[in-house]
């Protein structure tokens, strides 16, 4: 299933309130837990239970517990096209062999070590910026091609046009979409895990839990494992 973010991130947060009378504060960091009270900058919650779920920032909360976990960060450049002209519709998501390669899920192929060996002899730039490809279409008819993966805990602030020649010289070779003509290019930052595992659930305090580590699979992944987190809770 493939859903736009910017989209379903606003509407499951606007459904949590009027389904389940969640209170969300937005654009509030939370500045110190000392349970049971956590801080804002000008409210402060008396509350049972604390879940710190603050992405690649390592600094603001738990800094000595960030340093410590084996976490890295990855950074993504992604480019987005026009809208499709006529309800062109691409279908489902495409992905090329190099993401055979990005994704674990592909680990038990007998074929990996061969597709590994030529991706590496043939495209030695794309393996350098972990750039594996991807095309899918949202419902305003836009392309999201993608990406890189660039790791390291300092995020390059400015990014490489080189990357962005190198995602659509490859696309070029096996889409043909009407319009290719960007009108966005971003970076994202995730953070990864440097030890192969899929989450991080770490107790810094009783009563806190920190929920991190998820890296390119957080959409995916975070239902299952907050209800995992939670159970019994
Ligand atoms: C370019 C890109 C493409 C991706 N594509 C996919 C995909 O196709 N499929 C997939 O499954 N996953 C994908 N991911 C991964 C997914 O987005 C992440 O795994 C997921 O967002 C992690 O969720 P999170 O809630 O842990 O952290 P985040 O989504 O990073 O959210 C953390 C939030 O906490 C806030 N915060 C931080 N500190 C504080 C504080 N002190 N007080 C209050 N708030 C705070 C931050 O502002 C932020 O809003 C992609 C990621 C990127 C960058």
């Amino acid at each position: 299933m493939t859903v736009n973010p910017r989209e379903a991130s606003a509407r499951l947060a606007a459904w949590l309130e009027r389904a389940h009378g969640v209170t969300f504060r937005f654009g509030t960091p939370v500045n110190g837990i000392q349970l049971p009270h956590i801080e804002t900058k000008d409210e402060k919650w008396k509350v049972d239970n604390v879940y710190v779920c603050s992405g690649y920032d390592f600094e603001t909360l738990y800094p000595e517990v960030f340093a410590a976990a084996p976490l890295t960060r990855c950074k993504l450049q992604m480019l987005r096209t026009v809208p499709q002209p006529d309800g062109w519709k691409l279908g489902p998501a495409l992905v090329t062999g190099m993401s055979m390669l990005h994704y674990a899920s592909f680990a038990h192929c007998k074929g990996l070590e061969a597709v590994k060996q030529r991706v590496e002899a043939t495209l030695p730039e794309y393996v350098k910026y972990g750039i594996h490809l991807m095309v899918t279409q949202n419902g305003a008819g836009e392309l999201s091609l993608g990406d890189s993966h660039e790791y390291g805990w300092e995020v390059d602030p400015f990014d490489k046009e080189h990357i962005s020649d190198l995602i659509l010289r490859y696309i070029n070779t096996f889409l043909h979409a009407p319009a290719l003509d960007i009108q966005e290019r971003w970076h994202g930052i995730y953070p990864k895990l440097t030890n192969g595992g899929h989450d991080l659930v770490l107790r810094p305090a009783p009563g806190v839990t920190i929920v991190n580590g998820l890296g390119g699979a957080g959409m995916t992944l975070s239902f299952g494992l907050a209800r995992d987190v939670t159970a019994g809770e």
